[in-house]
């Protein structure tokens, strides 16, 4: 099933998506640090991901 998850910080159109939830978890929190100085946990990422 592919996973999706869009950045919810204002005016960032941030989006991933994949088959593998384990890369967009990656490259969530990779965006998250990078974008955002935020650090978000595999969980904080799993909560805000949707089915696509
Ligand atoms: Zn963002």
């Amino acid at each position: 099933m592919t996973r999706r998850f869009d950045c919810t910080q204002e005016d960032c159109h941030f989006s991933v998506s994949s088959d593998d939830e384990g890369e967009v978890i990656h490259m969530v929190r990779e965006h998250a640090q990078d974008r955002h100085g935020m650090s978000v946990s595999d969980k904080d990422v799993r909560k805000g991901m949707q089915a696509a």
